[in-house]
């Protein structure tokens, strides 16, 4: 069988098809209008519609709901924070904030699998954790170290294990592998369920969503589109790795990450990979993948392949190079050489990443204007999370949410290109080399190149 190869994604293919919504057509006045209708203008509308239920609330959509990363992503739930936490730490509250923002992400994971049944949407959500391989000496290092910085941010005991070989093959059985950590709170989930279950949520509650409807330009108190002018006290721009147009090509830039889907394995083939507990999976490597058991028996996994377009280009529906397949069917081969791992399925999306992958969400009370993205690729329980603080800042309120450290947080300028584009593709070809090097030398610890790569791309100091 040929690789189903983009539109969107596999997620968003295998969904009934849903008549489009209107666009907007002429002038029209609401108390906020959102910019984007993937996971975080739909949870700012929810959140926002929670706290004021008579609030009039309008979300600009270019394409269709969930046509961005919220309609594309891995599935997971994380309690990963965003970013370099030294960074947050650095913010007026210190470490206490980080620990706050810990809390936050793992409440998150447990609030929108409330919502969601809640609202009887079937996001097949299953709690089965994150197990982590290393199949390199350095890679079991680095998991060392991740543990060890985990606990020091605030991660609790129970939210994070180590395991040796032997217990890692005990959740899954990945060929060559050294050790491991299993975070137990990771949740799988569908994604295109829940953007679209999220958008019939905000509707009952009087949301409107005009798809197909482009903001070009946002000022304090007024979306332009092509076809209309919005006025609204409130303006929140929710577009992420899109985010270059409105908000600049140097504040944040649109970083690809790609997927496959391959075919439905057997009960018998599960049970020979020992893969039975619905673990997502991710590895050690600079290069990482990460994978989650589709609800539908496929293994779903995910990594880079070509990491950036020239001037932010943001690939359209999602075709995915026929190098950046094979790249993760090898992957799939090498953990899991005693089943047939053929791919039926590619995609790929684009995630915002601000210069040191910190997370933004900021909102000026004299303009009207806020905004949440930065997600680096950790969108699914932040876009819950971020547009909590981002709703409370806007309704004026004064939570824990307001002022946990990403508000107000803002990273350094991108360099303009062509530096940009050289730079992230010599980040990632060093990364590259860093995991064949580690490997061919049996490397004991992260080597040199990896590190220099960890600092061109702004990910420590
Ligand atoms: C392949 C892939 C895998 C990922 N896997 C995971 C994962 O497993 N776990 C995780 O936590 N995160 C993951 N992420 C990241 C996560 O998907 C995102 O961080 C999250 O979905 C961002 O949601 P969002 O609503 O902010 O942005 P998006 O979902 O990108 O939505 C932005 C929306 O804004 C619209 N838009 C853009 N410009 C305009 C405009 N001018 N006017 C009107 N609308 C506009 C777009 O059409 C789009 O629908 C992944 C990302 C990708 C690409």
């Amino acid at each position: 069988m040929s690789v189903v190869n983009g539109g969107v994604s596999f997620w968003m293919r295998e969904q009934p098809t849903e008549p489009e919504r209107a666009p907007l057509r002429g002038d029209a006045t609401f108390d906020i209008a959102i910019i984007g209708a993937g996971m975080s203008g739909l949870w700012a509308a929810y959140h926002l519609t929670e706290a004021q239920p008579d609030l009039r609330v309008v979300v600009l959509e270019a394409e269709r709901v969930g046509w961005g990363a919220s309609g594309r992503n891995g599935g997971w739930l994380s309690q990963l924070i965003p970013g370099n936490r030294v960074k947050y730490a650095a913010g007026p509250e210190g470490a206490a904030g980080v620990t706050r923002l810990q809390q936050a992400m793992l409440a998150g994971i447990t609030d929108v699998v409330r919502v969601a049944a809640e609202h009887d949407l079937p996001i097949d959500a299953h709690r089965g954790g994150n197990l982590v391989v290393a199949t390199t000496k350095a890679g079991v290092a680095r998991l060392h170290a991740r543990m060890a910085a985990d606990l020091h941010h605030g991660l609790p005991t129970a939210s994070v294990q180590s395991l040796d070989s032997a217990q890692v093959a005990e959740h899954i059985d990945v060929h060559g592998v050294l050790g491991g950590l299993r975070y137990p709170d990771v949740t799988r989930i569908n994604p295109a369920k829940l953007v679209r279950g999220l958008a019939r949520i905000v509707e009952a509650r009087g949301v409107i969503i005009h798809e197909r409807t482009r903001a070009t330009s946002v000022q304090p108190r007024r979306v332009e589109t092509a076809d209309g002018i919005v006025s609204a006290a409130t303006v929140l721009v929710c577009t992420e790795g899109y985010s270059g147009p409105l908000m600049g090509a140097r504040r944040i830039i649109p970083v690809n990450s790609s997927m496959v889907a391959t075919r439905r394995l057997s009960d018998d083939e599960w049970a020979r990979i020992g893969w039975a507990g619905l673990d997502c999976l991710s590895d050690a490597a600079h290069t990482f993948i990460y994978a989650q058991r589709t609800a539908d028996g496929r293994i779903a996994i995910g990594g880079r392949g070509n990491p950036y377009r020239f001037r932010s280009g943001t690939g359209g529906n999602g075709h995915t190079p026929e190098a950046t397949i094979e790249l993760l069917s090898t992957r799939l081969r090498e953990y899991f050489p005693s089943v047939d791992t053929t791919v039926e399925h590619a995609w790929s999306g684009v995630m915002g990443v601000t210069r040191d992958w910190c997370t933004s969400v900021s909102f000026d009370p004299t303009t009207g204007l806020g905004h949440s993205l930065g997600y680096a690729g950790h969108g699914v329980t932040t876009a819950y999370s971020a547009t909590k603080s981002l709703a409370d800042l806007a309704l004026g309120l004064h939570t824990p949410h307001t002022t946990l450290p990403w508000v107000g947080y803002r990273s350094r300028s991108w360099e303009p290109e062509p530096i940009r584009w050289t730079g992230v593709h010599t980040m990632y070809r060093l990364f590259r080399v860093a995991d064949a090097w580690e490997e061919w030398r049996g490397s004991t610890e992260t080597c040199w190149l990896g590190r220099m790569a960890g600092h061109l791309a702004g990910l420590h100091g």
